[in-house]
């Protein structure tokens, strides 16, 4: 069995490439695995370092068709992880989003429309719904992003959904809440939080705090990936929830409490342009086929805490990367 990986060497595709290939997904044993990464400033080969050797790298570009058409035949299953995926870079500069996000999505699902690949998983957010103040969506609720990173995502999704319907290509989707772990890039909340107080430094809180996001250990999120990957029906949509919502303001006084610091390391800073309030997704339909999450928020996030504490060599050249 052959796996392709797109975007293997950022933050959530390294957490699957590494669990696979370490045996966590026993459908997927002894496959082979091929990442395919352009390696942008998010995309990170030192994510791959506990396996090296054991996966072939394509260091390449989803919107090039050339390449895809050369490297996508043979493989079994494609999972979709490239994308550019920070709402904030979106805000500043949209264009790398839409040629990522949409074009990159449908050059990609030609390329596994020509070589008749049997499996293709488009790995998607909650963020295309856009902003929930109670309850929670269900696969079928109208999409309506409000950021340039949703809105690109949202423009992916409906593409593999074209190809599902137009073409039969067999394409699930998954989407998921806001995910933490091992790994991530530090530009995004908790890597950053935790990296910025472990440097003494203070940490910047958007507008009141109240923006309300719901965890998901990307463990589970990988997981949940692999339920789809086995069992997604074609043109389908798959949510994968969190285990703990929290507010901006829960979450960073979690974070002071796991690194023993206080308030006076917080800066309040002015809100993120249109920043969505709630986020929060209903997986009825995944946990009936057999999900459930597997790390609660205090273990997760102690453990994750304690990764980066640990881990001051991977990120401390990631700061101020661009
Ligand atoms: P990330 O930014 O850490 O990694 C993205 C990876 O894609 C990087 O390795 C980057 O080099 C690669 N990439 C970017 N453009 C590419 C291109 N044109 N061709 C090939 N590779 C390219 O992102 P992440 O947090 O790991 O997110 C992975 C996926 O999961 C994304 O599709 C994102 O929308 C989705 N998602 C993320 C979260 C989250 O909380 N991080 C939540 C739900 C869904």
């Amino acid at each position: 069995m052959r796996i392709l990986v797109t975007g293997g060497a950022g933050f959530i595709g390294s957490h699957y490439v590494r669990t696979l290939l370490t045996g966590g997904y026993s459908a997927f044993a002894g496959a082979s695995v091929t990442v395919l990464d352009l390696l942008t400033y998010a995309g990170n080969l030192a994510n791959l370092e506990p396996v090296e050797g054991r996966y072939d790298l394509v260091h390449g570009d989803i919107c090039d068709a050339e390449l895809l058409a050369r490297v996508v035949p043979g493989h079994d299953v494609v999972v979709n992880f490239a994308a550019e995926s920070h709402v904030d870079r979106s805000i500043d500069g949209p264009s790398a989003f839409v040629r990522t996000n949409v074009l990159g999505t449908q050059t990609l699902l030609q390329a596994c429309l020509d070589a008749a690949v049997p499996k293709v998983v488009q790995v998607s957010t909650d963020e295309v719904y856009g902003s929930i103040d109670e309850g929670s969506w269900a696969e079928d609720a109208p999409l309506r992003p409000r950021s340039p990173y949703s809105a690109a995502k949202a423009g992916g999704d409906l593409m593999a959904r074209a190809y599902a319907v137009t073409h039969g290509l067999p394409v699930s989707i998954t989407r998921c809440g806001n995910n933490y772990g091992p790994y991530q890039f530090p530009e995004k909340v908790v890597p950053l939080f935790v990296t910025n107080i472990l440097e003494g430094r203070t940490v910047p809180l958007y507008g009141d705090g109240g923006n309300v996001r719901d965890w998901v250990h990307v463990d589970d999120h990988c997981r949940g990936i692999q339920i789809v990957a086995e069992q997604g029906e074609p043109g389908e949509v798959y949510h994968i929830a969190g285990t703990a919502e929290l507010s901006n303001l829960e979450l960073t006084q979690r974070l002071l409490d796991e690194l023993d610091a206080d308030w006076s390391s917080v800066e309040r800073v002015t809100d993120r342009k249109g920043h969505d309030r709630r986020y929060s997704l209903d997986d009825t339909k995944l946990r009936g086929m057999g999900y459930a999450a597997g790390t609660g928020f205090d273990e997760g996030i102690a453990a994750t805490v304690q990764w980066y504490v640990d881990n001051e060599a991977w990120w401390k050249p990631l700061k101020g990367a661009r």
